[in-house]
């Protein structure tokens, strides 16, 4: 059975007669409108205007690769996998998959080798379905699977849309050369900012 819903009307409320010669509704509202015409814009211009997203920006994913920074958790791991020096350090956990929202958009594959150990073949994510919530980043053991301050992913073509493991890799140390040292910090300070906003002060 469909319960009705009851709809509580409000009446308007009369305007004073004060109100309705000397337009005070109208002149409040002026107010906040010039007082906001002469403060400083914090839009920006785009795209003629950009500034760099902060380090924590939930952009486009990447692949850390193998490069000597990995946590305690790849060392143990690692003795079953082939990964060489320089290639994503993805061990094909499924883990990133299993807490996204919308698992469809992964395609991870992995092959067993001759000598037991796995290797990654595939990891595409479609990202026309992803909704940049970073929970898969979060679920990764290995901190493989990032996400970047690149926001300028639009394509002509649905399949440009898809990322593949080479670009994920490459995407990672581009983005780790940039940033990797700048502190974890929400916000920063860059000279485009600095430019468009002014400093801003960190208490
Ligand atoms: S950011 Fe969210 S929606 Fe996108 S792949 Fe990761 S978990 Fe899935
Ligand atoms: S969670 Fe990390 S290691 Fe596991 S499959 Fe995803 S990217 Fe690879």
């Amino acid at each position: 059975m469909v319960k009705m819903v009851k709809v509580k009307y409000v009446d308007r409320p009369e305007l004073t007669n004060k109100e309705r010669v000397f337009f005070l509704d109208f002149i409040k509202g002026m107010k906040i409108t010039i007082k906001n015409f002469f403060r400083k814009t914090i839009t920006t211009y785009y795209p003629f205007e950009k500034i760099t997203p902060p380090k924590r920006f939930r952009g486009t994913h990447a692949h850390r690769v193998k490069n000597g920074k990995e946590p305690p958790s790849f060392k143990v791991l690692e003795k079953f996998m082939n990964i060489k020096e320089g290639e994503s350090r993805c061990v094909a956990c499924y883990m990133c998959q299993q807490a996204c929202p919308v698992p469809e958009l992964f395609k991870i594959e992995a092959v067993q080798q001759l000598d037991g150990r796995k290797k990654v073949v595939r990891f595409d994510m479609n990202l026309l379905n992803c909704m940049y919530c970073g929970l898969c980043t979060e679920a990764c053991p290995v901190d493989c699977l990032i996400m970047t301050d690149i926001y300028e992913t639009a394509s002509y073509h649905r399949a440009g849309c898809v990322t593949h493991i080479d670009d994920m890799s490459k995407r990672a140390i581009d983005f780790d050369n940039r940033r990797y040292d700048e502190p974890d910090r929400i916000w920063i300070d860059d000279k485009e900012r600095s430019k468009l906003w002014g400093q801003i002060k960190w208490s």
